[in-house]
């Protein structure tokens, strides 16, 4: 009997299957960071030979062309419904990814609602799971974990614990899930699909040490801290990553100006690119404070007031969400042209232009399980101001930014102060913030290592 555990260990590791389900994809579908860590953390669990591979939905705005994608299998039936299963490789590797084709993904939108769980977002992410099951029976993949990420796929867990419970293919898999946020629930009435996930996956993490302990209590469980507590010994925190070939200054083709650590002069040639682009007045001194993100309740917009006008800086807003969040910062900048410049728009480039040419970048956020914008930020020598919570507690320390307590617009204003007085009065230091950032190493390898010990774990 040890002796067979051993073995399974063994051949685990060497190439055990691992399947991600996910509702975003890094470069194939986006909308925040949930795209970009299965768009990164697969590619680094290849490099230690497990069999990864990716299941999402086939969106209408998917380019068929460009990412190559081929048809797998046509007619999978799903009770009524027919489904088609397609394939091609993540960008620059080869790690498979399926997608499926229905009636429920041909808009172009990922959700139908800003927070991710509109009525249809339940209907056709219930389907998506269900339909996960269904393909890989279809072509005979059976992975070691199903490793689902967010409420979208949660019901595969509970599928597994009950309607396919006796069923030989699917009786050996184990589940991981992944809370990338507990804000979005996919709730009913009756029904809340997060909760269930939590209930019946095999073990849980999320995104990050601090936000793994913050939503065992009242204020941040968002209404599930008792189920999380029950849950508790099989919950871990594992700090994202970021693809560090996708955000790169010293490659980045997306930006103007190349540039790296020992040569930040590029850098401020990005300002000026950016501040002339975006029509403010075009001055290398002046700081510029950036900020990019979906415009929602969690992410702290409304901390930003017209007494923030009165900083010396320049500020460039990037995002897209609520319509008053969205209404409030285009009043300020309509108020202050000069000062203040917002982009309602979801823009791949324009962002990675952003982090190229901040001297400062802001994350006030009420929470934040990860947060991938203040370690791309650092990456591109822009200097984070952030708020200390979940997953900036964990990666914003006062070797390479700021970071303030209190949820509250007088005290960002003073941290914002702060940091803007060094950057204009000692240069030197700041620069050391800027390249203790920059150095700091937020790739995905030593996470992808936490999770391969996680896998190990279920199969034990
Ligand atoms: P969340 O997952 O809550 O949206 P994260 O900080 O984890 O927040 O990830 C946000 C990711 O989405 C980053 O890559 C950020 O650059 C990107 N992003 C957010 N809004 C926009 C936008 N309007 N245009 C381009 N990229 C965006």
């Amino acid at each position: 009997m040890k002796n067979n555990k051993l073995l399974v260990l063994r051949s685990f590791s060497e190439g055990g299957k691992i399947l991600i389900a996910a509702a975003e994809v890094t470069p194939i579908a986006k909308v925040g960071g949930l795209g970009d860590v299965i768009g990164a953390l697969p590619k680094a669990l290849a490099k230690l030979n497990l069999d990864v591979r990716i299941i999402m939905p086939f969106y209408g705005a998917i380019n068929r062309n460009k990412y190559k994608i081929k048809l797998i299998k046509p007619n999978i039936k799903i009770g009524a419904e027919t489904i088609n299963l397609w394939q091609t490789n993540l960008p620059n590797s080869t790690v498979p990814v399926y997608l499926i084709e229905h009636g429920f993904f041909k808009g172009n939108e990922i959700y139908s609602t800003a927070l991710a769980d509109g009525p249809e977002d339940r209907e056709k992410f219930v389907f998506f799971s269900q339909a996960i099951l269904k393909c890989i029976r279809a072509i005979n993949f059976k992975p070691d974990v199903i490793h689902l990420n967010d409420w979208h796929t949660a019901a595969v867990a509970t599928l597994l614990k009950t309607d396919y419970k006796n069923d030989r293919f699917f009786k050996q898999i184990k589940t991981l899930y992944t809370i990338h946020n507990l804000a979005n629930q996919g709730k009913t009435k009756t029904k809340n699909y997060l909760a269930e996930g939590i209930l019946n996956a095999d073990l849980i993490n999320t995104v990050s040490p601090t936000y793994a302990k913050e939503i065992l209590t009242e204020e941040y469980g968002a209404g599930l801290e008792k189920i999380l507590q029950a849950r508790k010994k099989q919950l871990y925190g594992i700090l994202n990553g970021i693809d560090t070939d996708f955000f790169n200054p010293q490659t980045d083709r997306l930006i103007k100006y190349n540039y790296s650590a020992q040569a930040l002069k590029n850098k401020t040639a990005n300002k000026q690119t950016l501040q002339r682009q975006l029509g403010l007045p075009p001055d290398k001194n002046t700081a510029l404070v950036g900020l990019v993100t979906r415009f929602v309740w969690q992410k702290g917009i409304e901390l930003i007031t017209e007494e923030f006008s009165k900083l010396n800086c320049q500020f460039v807003f990037l995002g897209m969400g609520e319509k008053k969040y969205e209404n409030a910062l285009l009043a300020l900048a309509k108020k202050f042209p000069n000062k203040f410049n917002v982009q309602i728009k979801f823009d791949e480039e324009l962002a990675h232009q952003i982090y190229a040419a901040s001297d400062i970048f802001l994350v006030p956020s009420r929470f934040e399980p990860c947060g991938l914008t203040q370690l791309i930020a650092m990456r591109y020598g822009a200097v984070p101001v952030v708020r200390s919570t979940g997953g900036l507690a964990d990666t914003v320390n006062e070797k390479v930014g700021f970071s303030f307590k209190e949820y509250s617009a007088p005290i960002l204003y003073k941290t914002l102060n702060k940091a803007l007085n060094i950057f204009y009065s000692q240069p030197q230091a700041w620069r050391r913030l800027q390249i203790n950032g920059m150095k700091q190493n937020c790739s995905w390898d030593k996470s992808a290592r936490e999770y391969l010990k996680i896998y190990k774990k279920l199969l034990k």
